[in-house]
């Protein structure tokens, strides 16, 4: 089968799209919610919530609709949403941001990483460092912006990178350093000290800081702080954020990003592009959304980490080492304990055995660094309370 064009076809395979017989791979994912379905097992393996946000959220964007908010909005964002997003990083961060020209409205964080990607890579020796295990659009839009991935581990027990191993991977062909905090799949909140040397080799190196702050306001032990914010790093930093985990409305694919005005017209220049505007009714919403009380966010951020507890008590009870999360969907967990040394074969099999799914840490990670991560598992805590405590019970069949 040779219908695509070669270079499409290297970068695909590069990035892990394509499967050897040319068609596109299934993911984990993919392959672990189709397990999930047949065998009736609790899904824990994809991150979406299984319960609706904030009721005026939902209601704005019924009410947009009814009101005619239903064509193509202005490429940047509807004003009134560029305006809330600037008042969120001043009220949450004491950020000034520009609402005219340091804001870009974006089919989801995602669009806001693949644009960003796309506009600042300027070939094949260009590299971005990403913190490894990462979210799995990193390496697939690295690879589709022609650009080498380089990667930094994180360590277990608390998945902080190593300072020294981290300035030895940043360097002179360094464009960006891809920053996730709080992180998945890990939970890890980088230390103030991580964050300050990432600034300071950004700086030395004269690289842009892409950073993605979608569960900005799921971290439980201390208020999020952005790497905007430290002495030096706006000029250089693009912060990347998302309604879907903040409001539950992750099918809605309203994010952003937010930097120096140059970087954001570059960034618009590929988003026009893409999708050039999106979702017309669901930013008046989320307008709203960033404008509720802090209590809303203060909640969100408490049931998270309650549904982690439960779900860690849940795994420790059955036998797994638990990684308890500092901010985020996700809990990991080690299976060898539990005969899971090959987590991805212990995943393939889970639903199967006790009716629960879940993603090995391997999905995670580039194929040759895999040993640190071959026993460790991925499992959502962001689903309601009876599924996490139904999970529990069949996880306990392991015993
Ligand atoms: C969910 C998620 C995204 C995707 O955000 P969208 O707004 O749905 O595109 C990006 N990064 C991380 C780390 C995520 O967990």
């Amino acid at each position: 089968m040779d219908v695509l064009p070669g270079a499409w076809r290297r970068t695909a395979a590069g990035a892990g799209l394509l499967s050897p017989d040319g068609r596109v791979a299934p993911t984990i994912f993919a392959e672990m919610s189709a397990a999930a379905a047949r065998t009736e097992s609790v899904n824990l393996g994809q991150g979406f919530p299984d319960e609706d946000g904030p009721a005026a959220v939902l209601e704005a964007a019924r009410d947009a609709i009814a009101q005619g908010a239903n064509q193509y909005p202005p490429g940047r964002g509807i004003p009134d949403l560029l305006a809330a997003i600037s008042e969120h990083q001043r009220r949450f961060y004491g950020l000034d941001v520009d609402p005219d020209t340091e804001i870009l409205v974006t089919a989801g964080a995602t669009e806001a990483l693949t644009a960003t990607l796309l506009a600042l890579i300027d070939g094949p020796d260009d590299e971005v460092v990403v913190f490894e295990p990462y979210y799995d659009s990193y390496a697939a839009a690295v690879a589709l912006a022609g650009a080498r991935l380089r990667t930094v581990p994180l360590r277990r027990p608390d998945f902080q990178p190593d300072l020294d191993e981290l300035a030895a991977v940043v360097g002179e062909r360094t464009r960006l350093i891809l920053v996730n905090d709080p992180h998945n799949p890990t939970g890890a909140v980088f230390t103030p000290e991580v964050q300050a040397e990432l600034v300071r080799l950004a700086t030395l190196h004269d690289a842009v800081i892409v950073t993605d702050e979608v569960y900005e306001h799921l971290s439980f032990h201390s208020p999020h702080v952005p790497i905007a914010t430290l002495p030096g790093a706006a000029e250089r930093t693009l912060t990347i954020s998302s309604a879907g985990k903040t409001f539950s409305t992750t099918g809605w694919k309203i994010g952003w990003v937010h930097g120096p005005a140059a970087l954001i017209t570059a960034v618009l220049t590929v988003k026009q592009f893409l999708t050039y505007v999106n979702g017309s009714a669901f930013q008046p919403a989320i307008a709203v959304g960033l404008r509720l009380p802090d209590a809303y966010f203060h909640d969100a951020a408490a049931t998270m980490q309650h549904k982690h507890r439960l779900l860690g008590d849940a795994l420790r009870a059955a036998g797994f080492d638990v990684f308890a999360p500092q901010g985020g969907y996700f809990t990991v967990a080690d299976a060898t304990a539990l005969g899971g040394a090959d987590a991805a074969a212990f995943c393939r099999a889970l639903p199967e055995r006790v009716g629960v799914a879940a993603i090995p840490i391997s999905a995670f990670v580039t194929p040759e660094n895999q040993q640190p991560y071959a026993g460790l598992v991925r499992l959502a805590a962001c689903k309601r309370v009876e599924v996490l405590e139904e999970a529990g019970r069949r996880l306990s069949g392991l015993r």
